[in-house]
């Protein structure tokens, strides 16, 4: 996701100056060792050394079972819902015996939960969720969770061993709200995304369902194969997930296929406005679609001309320091958002700045190009390498945020000059400490951690957790890169996604590749990451 709002970013960059300050750690903090002896722990563990693959490397598609969704789903715009049947193939891939599964149905939440849907009349309403079969066993129940009602509880009539496979199948008819957000219509563009119940992560004995928030994520799931297939009324024109394989014209109605392989979801856009551009970049489609009802500009070739070019520039930049983009298609959409913008796989939401009556506005390009060059840094960082980003969001934000640095890099010359500033080792002590202001601001010191990698309920304010993760974390990985080298760097950040390609890592799997590639004797990295993160290696 992008910052709240650019209107915010000076204030955020005045906010995460003085954070910085307020966050290093404290002498008297019992659970944190002073860096030296950080430096000296981490220099015990011996660290399997690993050589980084080449730049420019290929990612392939795994040859392993991964989970199988195939969905038909029925689009209903004028009565504004989403749903459908879905077949979802999986197997228990834990060590544990599974009594019963965890889904995830976020349509619900705007029942009542999101403040934004108060303010207007479809407000969304509860996914009616039924028909719920296991191939062994035939029906089962479900309940929601009384303290979250995104969290479904399935209780499976015969547990499911370790590695042993079942298909569940269900049918969910989900509201859409009214909402200029990631999930609702405004301004004639449906984004429905996290919009069918998908299966829970399974971590270390539990299940993970961290709460919904409105300025971050907590979404986090496993990568499936998607088969999936969109009734809609004709007129009609979609963005999605994977790509289109078919359509079908009867009757007034429009029938679409989609192949998404190896993504941990499915989303799409949709709307009768789109006007939709192409172009061919080194084999992968970029898709844009942008409102011809309201457009940012009369022709749009500025604004079509700048988001092509980012895209190209972040697709060579990030092929070549993370390793290529691995699938066949991007989507970018332009959409009114409450976010400067949104990512999900093969898909992109961007919105510059939401206007009367969703007119867009995109001049100058700055905020378009640096949101843009964000959320697609965000298909390596989310997307081909997933994370618990409501547990870990630094895994997830603080890292994309760095690669908007290094589109800048690519990019080089004065662009790069003007937009490394504030980010260096010569610019931020990541460890100096300002309690005064830190008071003034109102937060206090018992609830300020020191560390980056805690979870978005561990920031005392939405401006703390925006300011620190996307700001202070993006300078913290510049300054690892500074510590160790661009291309060292960078090498360790193609390893990285290299073993954990179409799998989830954490913190810990981070910093082992991390060491793993430049080694445990650099004193600098080791006191900066001593300094910001509470895992070990
Ligand atoms: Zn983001």
């Amino acid at each position: 996701m992008g910052k709240t709002s650019c209107k915010i970013t000076a204030v955020l960059i005045l906010i995460s100056m003085l954070l910085f300050a307020a966050c290093s750690p404290s002498d008297s903090d019992p659970s944190k060792g002073s860096t030296e002896e950080s430096s000296a722990t981490r220099a015990t563990k011996k660290i399997e050394k690993i050589t980084p693959p080449d730049k420019g490397c290929e990612i392939r598609f795994p040859d392993r079972d991964v989970y199988d969704y195939t969905m038909d789903l029925k689009f209903d715009p004028a009565g504004q819902t989403i749903g459908g049947h879905v077949k979802f193939d999986f197997f228990n891939d834990s060590e544990d015996v599974w009594n019963e599964l965890c889904m995830r149905d976020y349509p619900s939440l705007f029942d009542d939960m999101n403040a934004y849907a108060l303010r207007v009349k479809d407000s969304g309403g509860i996914t009616r969720i039924e028909n719920i079969v296991d191939s062994r066993t035939g029906g089962v129940d479900f309940e929601r969770d009384p303290g979250d009602k995104s969290v479904i509880w399935i209780k499976l009539g015969k547990a499911l061993a370790p590695g042993e496979h079942t298909t569940l199948t269900y049918d969910f008819l989900a509201l859409i709200p009214s909402n200029p957000d990631r999930f609702g219509l405004a301004g004639g563009i449906y984004n429905i995304t996290n919009f069918y119940p998908i299966l829970a992560e399974y971590v270390d004995g539990s299940w993970s369902h961290e709460p919904y928030f409105n300025i971050g994520e907590c979404f986090y799931s496993e990568v499936a194969n998607y088969h999936v297939t969109i009734e809609a009324p004709e007129g009609f024109v979609f963005a999605t997930t994977g790509e289109e394989i078919s359509s079908v014209k009867t009757g007034g109605k429009e029938t679409f296929k989609f192949e998404a392989p190896f993504v941990r979801d499915f989303v799409f856009s949709a709307s009768e406005f789109f006007e939709k551009k192409t172009e061919d970049m080194n084999g992968v489609k970029v898709n844009l679609f942008f409102s011809k009802d309201k457009p940012a500009e009369p022709d749009m070739t500025g604004v079509t001309d700048k988001c092509f070019q980012v895209a190209d520039s972040s697709l060579k930049a990030y092929g070549e320091a993370f390793g290529k983009y691995p699938y066949g298609e991007l989507d970018i959409i332009l959409s009114p958002l409450k976010v400067s913008g949104m990512e999900y796989p093969n898909l992109v939401l961007v919105a510059n700045e939401v206007c009367h009556d969703h007119v867009m506005v995109f001049e100058p390009f700055d905020q378009l190009e640096n949101c843009l060059c964000h959320e697609i840094g965000h298909q390596w960082f989310m997307g081909i390498v997933g994370s618990n980003s409501g547990a870990e969001p630094w895994l997830d934000e603080s890292v994309t945020s760095y690669t908007e640095l290094v589109y800048y890099e690519y990019l080089g010359g004065k662009v790069f000059d003007d937009h490394i500033q504030g980010y260096r080792t010569e610019d931020r002590d990541l460890k100096q400490i300002d309690r005064d202001k830190e008071r003034e601001d109102g937060i206090l010191e018992e609830n300020i951690s020191p560390y980056l990698d805690i979870p978005y309920s561990k920031f005392p304010t939405d401006a703390y957790y925006t300011a620190y993760i996307y700001d202070t974390g993006k300078a913290f990985c510049y300054q690892m890169e500074e510590a160790c080298g661009r291309e060292e760097f960078h090498g360790a950040l193609r390893a990285y996604v290299q073993r954990y390609a179409f799998r989830n890592a954490d913190t810990g799997d981070f910093l082992r590749v991390l060491f793993g590639c430049v080694g445990q004797d650099n004193e600098k990295l080791n006191g900066l990451v001593g300094n910001m993160l509470r895992t070990q290696p």
